[in-house]
């Protein structure tokens, strides 16, 4: 997953795109840079790590340009590596372009093998790159060879493209990820999500829609609708666990949907007996809220959760994640001690670190422990830009119900239903593939390398 922000004509771009990816840091922790455009050409700064680490103010001062566009990522695809960061920059036939791309293709391999048949060097391993081969293949306008591009393109993707005179961004027709359209005064901004143009105190103007492309040129917006038939496939994950709680997502609050999963949870595992709802913080936070309204069973922060550990679920490697979740969280035992508990959580990935939190409130004396999950069984992997794992390591696929409480050493477990949850998130138009394993794409090589283990 990644974050992406673009603002256009505006006296401090830099400086605005620094502080929106800061908004967006919780999409992308490996990465970040900002691409400026000046004087004809374009500037860049990009580094390892969080955006705090990579700039400070000399850096951005090396950053003048009324039009910038930024990146934070984590890798889906390709290593976390300097060579992998973005905004990516080259220089083509079209001049100078730099792109900026959240999402992940699913036919990257193949259009990356086209290309290297016929000549391509590929300098990263993103698939991010492909795209930047393709438009410097084509000639005519850069939103022209933009739009031939995205139609060779499978998988997901919001990009940010820009050049000395433009900004465009693009969405695949399935719209995956958030991407949103601001105003800050007399300047455009563009997105991932609305908690930053929040913070740049910008106006959300409307979601780009699925399928769409618009080039933000010379102070107009220009939408193109080169996709005759979109076919929405918003990622419902977003709203379960990864865009901001403060976001307008798909149209909707995301903490308002993730309190109504917490209440469908609770209506769904009506008559269960405890002392206190608690919620895996942070994202478990609204659900359980949500759950404690309807149930009744007060609500208790009886884990707390230290916020100098970053997101255990977006760290590279198995290694640096079990870390990280023992740093983590640490129960209250004078609040669980003899107590009854409903614990709720958005997802369960691997179980290990659900695991280690059972096993820490057993620990600090919780006398019950029952699960109550606010998405359904992740049963497959994500191939649009979500890191979860092979199928063979979701917990989930691999065994049954039973097998999950008897692992989590829980009283008993409750995943919410898909049907409660796609009606809290708004009902249609919805991705769920992680669930059903049911992808609204093809998934080309890259299923077919997941599956044999590639
Ligand atoms: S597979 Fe799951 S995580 Fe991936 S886009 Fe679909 S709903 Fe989102």
């Amino acid at each position: 997953m990644c974050g992406i922000f673009g603002i256009a004509d505006h006296a401090e771009a830099a400086d605005l795109a620094y502080l929106g990816l800061f908004a967006l840091q919780h999409r992308g922790q490996e990465s970040a840079g900002i691409v400026t455009s000046h004087e004809g050409g374009l500037l860049s700064h990009a580094g390892m790590g969080l955006v705090a680490e990579v700039f400070n103010r000399q850096a951005l001062a090396c950053l003048p340009g009324r039009t910038a566009v930024g990146h934070v990522r984590y890798s889906t695809t390709g290593a976390s590596h300097i060579k992998n960061a973005q905004p990516l920059t080259f220089n083509c036939s079209h001049g100078p372009v730099a792109i900026a791309h959240n999402g992940n293709l699913t036919n990257a391999l193949e259009v990356r093998g086209r290309l290297e048949r016929q000549g391509a060097i590929f300098q990263s391993s993103t698939d991010s790159e492909a795209i930047v081969h393709l438009l410097a293949r084509s000639s005519g306008s850069i939103e022209e060879v933009l739009v031939e591009a995205l139609k060779t393109l499978e998988g997901s993707y919001c990009l940010l493209l820009l050049t000395p005179g433009k900004l465009i961004a693009a969405r695949d027709p399935h719209g995956f990820r958030p991407l949103v359209l601001g105003r800050l005064n007399g300047s455009y901004v563009v997105a991932s999500e609305t908690t930053a143009l929040n913070l740049v105190k910008a106006e959300t103007v409307r979601e780009i829609e699925p399928g769409e492309v618009v080039v933000i040129s010379a102070g107009t917006v220009r939408s193109l609708k080169p996709f005759k038939t979109p076919e929405p496939a918003r990622c419902v994950f977003e709203h379960v666990y990864f865009a901001r709680p403060d976001s307008k997502v798909f149209g909707r609050n995301v903490q308002s949907v993730r309190r109504e999963l917490g209440r469908a949870l609770a209506r769904e595992m009506a008559g269960v007996e405890a002392d206190m709802v608690v919620p895996v913080p942070d994202s478990g936070v609204p659900a359980a809220l949500g759950f404690s309204d309807v149930s009744g069973i007060p609500f208790e922060m009886a884990l707390v959760r230290s916020h100098y550990v970053s997101r255990t679920f977006i760290r590279p490697t198995q290694e640096l994640r079990e870390v990280a979740a023992q740093l983590k969280l640490a129960p209250v035992p004078e609040a669980l001690s003899g107590r009854r508990i409903v614990l709720v959580d958005d997802s369960i990935v691997r179980g290990t670190t659900s695991r280690k939190i059972t096993r820490s409130l057993r620990d600090a004396g919780a006398k019950e422990i029952h699960m109550a999950i606010s998405s359904p069984p992740i049963t497959a992997p994500c191939y649009y830009g979500i890191d979860t794992p092979r199928a063979g390591e979701l917990i989930a696929n691999r065994r049954s119900l039973s097998e999950i409480k008897k692992y989590l050493d829980v009283d008993s477990i409750h995943y919410l239903s898909r049907e409660a949850m796609l009606a809290a998130a708004g009902g249609t138009g919805f991705c769920s593939a992680c669930f059903t394993g049911r992808y609204p794409t093809p998934t080309g090589d890259y299923e077919k390398a997941s599956r044999t283990g590639g």
